[in-house]
């Protein structure tokens, strides 16, 4: 079984439609793909309706969190999108977006890059805009030759110039909520230090007490020392270790499949979980 828990659509910051997503899912030869759009559920009704048989869609989202000062990010799995509470902060994060991708664009501009507001919100589309969309514009003006270089102190990481913050979930509340929801939560990329500052070992521990489940190990932005590491402290503390693409369509390099979990460990979270079921594609258009 080829398992990829951690996936973006344009419902966010990734570049294939829902439906384009788990098309190429199965081209890719996957069995189990799971769609984790930031801060939102909103693909899921199109990847449900198009998803390919043979191919079961997980249903989740990427939580942008805050602990101390750093971000970091939550993934959710399989719980109730209609679940109010839960559903109540995401829009608290999701309607903070706008004006803070445009904070961006204005200290851009400060820093005298020809970027405007309507470029970016021209690349987001109907994706929910967010910082990548941000780094795009940069690619487009040449002032950065990739996305990823645009994640730096000059530009867009975690206190850069050019960064805004934004309102984020306390990942304690964030697990506590996603629970309530009948979800699974996995720590997403918790090593992956060019985006900024990372969360010390002893906060994660303390959300392992609060009932975190797993963190995600292998991911393109570790490298082997890494994950080495974070699969010590996973034994360490009995958290599910997961591993995924972190896929965005064409806006990264990285491909559907690269990075994958282990059907053990799906097994595992989908009997945790009781807020959604695995989705089995039934055709699709
Ligand atoms: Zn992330
Ligand atoms: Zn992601």
């Amino acid at each position: 079984m080829r398992i990829d828990l951690h996936t973006h659509s344009t419902a966010s910051d990734g570049t294939d439609t829902p439906a384009e997503l788990v098309r190429n899912a199965a081209a890719a030869g996957l069995d189990v793909v799971a769609l984790t759009d930031h801060d939102t559920t909103r693909g899921y009704a199109e990847a449900i309706a198009a998803l390919p048989e043979g191919l079961t869609l997980v249903t989740g989202a990427e939580l942008s969190c805050r602990i101390d000062g750093v971000s970091m990010h939550l993934l959710a799995y399989l719980f109730d999108p209609e679940e109010p509470e839960l559903l109540a902060e995401r829009e608290l994060v999701r309607d903070d977006r706008v004006p803070r991708a445009r904070g961006m664009v204005a200290k851009l501009q400060a820093l005298g890059v020809p970027v405007t507001w309507e470029q970016v919100a021209r690349i987001a589309g109907d994706g929910s805009v967010g910082r990548p969309h941000v780094a795009t514009a940069l690619v487009e003006l040449g002032v950065v030759p990739t996305v990823s270089d645009a994640f730096t102190e000059d530009w867009l990481a975690d206190g850069g110039q050019a960064y805004m913050e934004k309102h984020e979930t306390d990942p304690f509340e964030a697990i506590r909520l996603v629970k309530g929801a009948g979800g699974v939560t996995v720590f997403a990329h918790p090593g992956a230090d060019k985006r900024g500052r990372t969360v010390p070992e002893a906060a994660i521990a303390k959300m392992a007490a609060a009932g975190l489940d797993g963190i995600e190990v292998d991911h393109m932005d570790h490298d082997p020392e890494t994950r080495d590491r974070l699969r010590g402290l996973a034994a360490d503390l009995g958290l599910l270790v997961t591993g995924s693409s972190d896929y965005h369509g064409s806006r990264k390099t990285v491909t559907l499949g690269e990075f994958r979990t282990d059907p053990e460990v799906y097994g595992e979270i989908t009997r945790r979980a009781t807020g959604a079921f695995p989705v089995p594609g039934t055709g699709g258009a």
